[in-house]
């Protein structure tokens, strides 16, 4: 397929067409049909775009929502009955041609064609880079699993049902999250974490929490650093940890974060030191924006990728404005805020926890446990955190940043 809309439309002051300077109709094409992808375009059709949206996505499944592959599609594994649903996402924008289960593999900014891993070219006046992110791993051993797609989590949850031993590598939320649903499943479970679990996403105080709270449910938390993990000559695999210790282990899943999908950018030119960098509105170069776990932004803090579900959203937004308004959209300004269920704690938190600082209980009495928590921050305010506790959660903004949102 190779279809030209027309001559390229005019671009603005900073090189991004705004959607004022467009007199004829114009294709967007957005690679990847994940929430930050799904989120572009929903934004574009809400300003008013009504070109052609064509949304590539290599996955063959109807969207559906990541978080929810470590929760409730995880939970119970051993009950008899259908599996869990996968928690569907809204279906891509109005009118939006959705090309499934077909990758970009290739980019040529400079014809403005994303290729086709089936042999296709797509044209396009403006593009949404959102191809996300996909697990670090040690090996290609099917002993040794990562939790990224519905695929992914089918397999998991066949595997739970055997009760197996589960070694998790990695104690940030998504090994956590693991470790939770594999222990309810009745399996003996291993967490290899360097220093706290949790503790970079949620500070040392919950993160010493969530910890107990393992501990307490039957969970081995071993402070361990894995430098390598191999197939064992005996079967299962081995993993070697920096003091020199080895472990024989069957089923691994390894929860160590991810990396970014910019493959099939190599050679356009867009990436540095092979990340791709955006500004604070997502903008990449003249007519191209990124959005999600595939991007680098800069920030004032610096620059940063974080994968984190409310990040893709907020950053989506940003990115389809700058592609619509060009240097008149405003960056993407918004309190970090992310939540995670694990060993019987619901935690929702928002901000950056400060490092160093002990919460204050608002409400709520820790012991139950059930708490909202408010750390004092330097001038753009700390954080606030709700463990077990209802609250909405522009109240847990205002919390989070008292001074900078009004009540
Ligand atoms: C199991 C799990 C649990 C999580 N839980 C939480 C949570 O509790 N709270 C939270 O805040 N965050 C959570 N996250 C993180 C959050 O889900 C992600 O940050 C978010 O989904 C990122 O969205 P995205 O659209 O950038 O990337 P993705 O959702 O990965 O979407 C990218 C899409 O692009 C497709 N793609 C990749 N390469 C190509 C290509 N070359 N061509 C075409 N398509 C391509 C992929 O198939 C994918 O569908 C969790 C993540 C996982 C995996």
């Amino acid at each position: 397929m190779s279809v030209r809309p027309g001559p390229a439309a005019p671009r603005g002051a900073d090189g991004v067409a705004s959607a004022a300077e467009h007199g004829t109709p114009r294709r967007i094409v957005i690679v990847g049909h994940g929430i930050a992808g799904l989120t572009a375009g929903d934004t574009l059709r809400a300003e008013g775009f009504d070109g052609e949206l064509v949304v590539v996505g290599q996955e063959w499944h109807a969207p559906y929502s990541r978080p929810a592959l470590s929760k409730a599609m995880l939970s119970d594994p051993t009950a008899t009955g259908p599996e869990p649903e996968a928690q569907a996402l809204a279906a891509p924008s109005d009118g939006a041609r959705v090309l499934a289960g077909r990758s970009a593999v290739r980019l040529d900014p400079t014809a403005r064609t994303v290729h086709l891993d089936d042999g296709t070219a797509l044209d396009y006046d403006e593009l949404v880079i959102a191809s996300g992110a996909r697990p670090r791993r040690f090996t290609d051993s099917p002993d040794e699993l990562t939790l990224r797609t519905l695929d992914d989590a089918r397999a998991l949850r066949r595997r739970l049902v055997g009760r197996p031993e589960v070694t998790v590598i990695g104690g940030g939320p998504l090994g956590m999250e693991v470790a939770s649903a594999a222990r309810e499943s009745g399996c003996d479970v291993t967490l290899l974490q360097r220093g706290v679990p949790m503790q970079r996403h949620v500070g040392a105080f919950l993160g010493g929490m969530c910890t107990a709270a393992a501990r307490e449910r039957g969970v081995r938390v071993v402070d361990a650093t894995v430098t390598a993990v191999r197939p064992s000559p005996a079967g299962g695999l081995r993993l070697e940890l920096s003091d020199g210790t080895v472990l024989a282990a069957g089923t691994v899943v390894t929860a160590i974060g991810d990396e970014a999908n910019v493959e099939w950018l190599a050679g356009s030119g867009l990436l540095s030191d092979g990340r791709l960098l955006t500004d604070e509105r997502g903008v990449v170069a003249p007519g191209i924006v990124a959005a999600g776990d595939v991007a680098w932004r800069r920030t004032g803090a610096g620059l940063r990728r974080r994968s984190l579900w409310t990040d893709a959203i907020e950053q989506a937004r940003a990115a389809a404005l700058a592609l619509l308004h060009g240097p008149d959209a405003a960056p993407a300004d918004y309190a970090p805020y992310f939540w995670t269920e694990q060993f019987g704690l619901n935690v929702r938190i928002c901000g950056e926890v400060p490092a160093g600082v002990t919460p204050t209980v608002v409400d709520g009495d820790l012991a139950e446990p059930r708490a909202l928590l408010q750390w004092e921050g330097p001038a753009q305010g700390g954080a606030a955190a709700a463990v077990n506790f209802r609250i909405s959660v522009p109240r847990l903004r205002r919390l989070a940043r008292p001074a900078a949102v009004p009540a």
